[in-house]
């Protein structure tokens, strides 16, 4: 505390003016860590040492630094070569770690870093890491699911910490993230994200973690050794290394896991999970013929790696997925591992592509299992959540964006679900997979880049679909059948005209059926938005009903879609 006043003081000499605190949080990013982290999973305790290299991202030359770890860590050492740095620690709220707070350094370096340079200095920090639901309690949160929401810790028989965003168990440099002010604490983790986009992260633990020998620690990132025997002592550290492109959220879990392997997968179980764990890995081994239909061949093996508490929110980052293996019949064990596939062999920084197509494969995948219905009653359950704030109308389109570039996890799962199953239905499914097959992330610099990929593969203009779909926030269509007669032909069939009117703000291409005694005829048509189109279809007895809209478009209004004719 008495160093800590010191160089309060020796700040203020510096900046002479109360603009001293006015910090600038986001002054420097991580480029680069190389760190060593010792886990003590009796006493719930990390000790972390290491080089970081600090890049300044303003325009002005910096001198003083913000370094942020998890509130219930504590600073240790800061040095640059052999000289300790002067810095002053104080407790800052913020939202971006589980405890609701982080520690905060705020170091003076030795000298002005000019703009765009670099700096690396050596850290040291320690604490207890416990289960900890403080930000989300604090605002109304019940125990139970806070803590199945924030399930990260350091305990005796399973540790598992989750990065920035979770725990702050390695340095960040952000602003204030606050849980109850709207999307704040998604807008500082994206921009955060964004700022560590190249980074490079490495971490090794030595070991051994414990002294049981079915002991693994798992990472997210790459891993050189993934089991680390009591009975030899002298096994090497095992390292993870993360890539922020791949890996935005960099994780780890230490546990007693038994290990089910497949080539499609590796699944991670506790004792209590072994018949579950092979359910997922001869589920993945169903599924991933399908998913290379799709997607290609995997880049790697996707992983699961299991969770204690059965109801603990799953969790993924990369081709990784953290969930509680559950019941080996429950239907969610397919879309799971489709989900995972899908992550492990197609990759895009862009989330309404990377989570969009991982989400359309679960919808696939559906359909395999259990016809189109199956897929449409999955793609409806997804739309309940576009609808309320969607039909609001511009003030959706300020606070939520174009699909393309959102960063709304609603938008760039649910949404993009559907908007991925409308393209499939628009161009068909050779087209769309030689799209997807032609996409390649290193070259995806735009937001129209996969727009124009998908061009490439059809004679179909979808410029207005796009336009409406992924470069704005046009809310939803709402279609109704506006008239309908039949009329009977001179070959004893019968000539309908329909009306389909769009009062939504989306146009679509559409699918209306239409049912007679003996069978019914579906055309698809393309209504545009705050528009109607008529069009005729002949039918071999006499029309009884028509129907727009299967499920498959999503729409503010699904209960006027019927229209019963009257007798021609
Ligand atoms: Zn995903």
């Amino acid at each position: 505390m008495k160093f800590a006043w010191k160089s309060l003081c020796f700040l203020c000499v510096l900046c002479g003016a109360s603009s001293c605190f006015s910090l600038d949080r986001e002054a420097f990013s991580i480029t680069n860590y190389d760190l060593i982290l010792q886990i003590d999973p009796q006493q719930h305790r990390l000790g972390a040492r290491g080089k970081i290299t600090l890049r300044n991202d303003t325009a002005a030359p910096q001198k003083i630094a913000i370094l942020q770890i998890s509130s219930s860590l504590d600073w240790r050492a800061i040095r640059a070569g052999d000289k300790m740095l002067q810095f002053i620690t104080q407790s800052y709220t913020s939202d971006i770690d589980h405890t609701g707070a982080l520690s905060e350094a705020i170091v003076t370096l030795p000298r002005e870093i000019a703009s765009g340079g670099t700096f690396d200095i050596d850290i040291a920090y320690e604490g207890v890491v416990l289960l900890d639901a403080t930000r989300l309690t604090r605002i109304g949160t019940p125990e139970e699911v806070a803590a199945n929401s924030d399930w990260d810790r350091i305990d005796e028989s399973f540790a598992a910490l989750r990065g920035a965003g979770y725990v702050a168990w390695y340095p960040i440099a952000t602003e204030v993230a606050n849980l109850s002010e709207g999307d704040t604490l998604f807008a500082v983790l994206t921009r955060w994200r964004k700022r560590e986009s190249g980074v490079r992260m490495k971490v090794s633990f030595p070991g051994p973690i414990s002294d049981s020998n079915t002991a693994v620690l798992l990472c997210s990132g790459r891993q050189s050794q993934s089991i680390m025997h009591v009975d030899n002592p002298k096994s090497p550290a095992t390292e993870c290394s993360y890539d922020g492109t791949a890996d935005p959220t960099p994780s780890f879990v230490f546990a007693s896991y038994g290990v089910v392997s497949r080539p499609s997968i590796t699944v991670y179980n506790l004792a209590t999970h072994a018949v579950a764990a092979e359910a997922y890995a001869s589920a993945s081994e169903k599924i991933a013929p399908l998913i290379r239909d799709w997607f290609g061949p995997q880049r790697e093996a996707a992983k699961i790696g299991d969770l204690p508490e059965l109801a603990a929110a799953p969790f993924e980052s990369g081709a990784f997925l953290f969930t509680p293996l559950t019941d080996p019949k429950a239907a969610g064990i397919g879309l799971a591992v489709a989900h995972q596939l899908v992550h492990s062999s197609f990759r895009s920084e862009r989330p309404w592509i990377n989570e969009g197509l991982a989400h359309f494969a679960q919808a696939v995948y559906l359909e395999q299992q259990r016809g189109r219905p199956g897929a449409l009653d999955y793609l409806t359950m997804h739309q309940g959540a576009l609808k309320p704030t969607e039909s609001s109308g511009d003030s959706v389109e300020q606070s939520r964006g174009a699909l393309v570039s959102t960063h709304n996890e609603e938008l760039y799962r649910s949404k993009a679900m559907c908007v991925w199953w409308m393209l499939r239905d628009l161009i068909g499914d050779a087209a769309l997979k030689k799209a997807i097959a032609s996409y390649k992330p290193e070259q995806d610099n735009d937001a129209n880049y996969m727009p124009r990929v998908i061009s490439a593969q059809t004679q179909r203009d979808l410029a207005w679909f796009f336009d409406d779909w992924l470069y704005n926030d046009h809310g939803l269509p709402d279609f109704k059948v506006d008239s309908a007669y039949a009329a009977s032909t001179p070959t004893k069939s019968f000539m309908l005209t329909i009306t389909i009117e769009n009062v939504g703000t989306a146009g679509a291409e559409v699918p209306v059926e239409i049912k007679f005694a003996t069978g019914e005829i579906t055309k698809r048509v393309e209504v545009r938005a705050k528009s109607r189109l008529t069009f005729r279809v002949e039918t071999p007895a006499k029309p009884e009903e028509i129907r727009v809209n299967d499920g498959s478009v999503p729409e503010i209004d699904l209960t006027n879609n019927a229209f019963k004719l009257a007798n021609p």
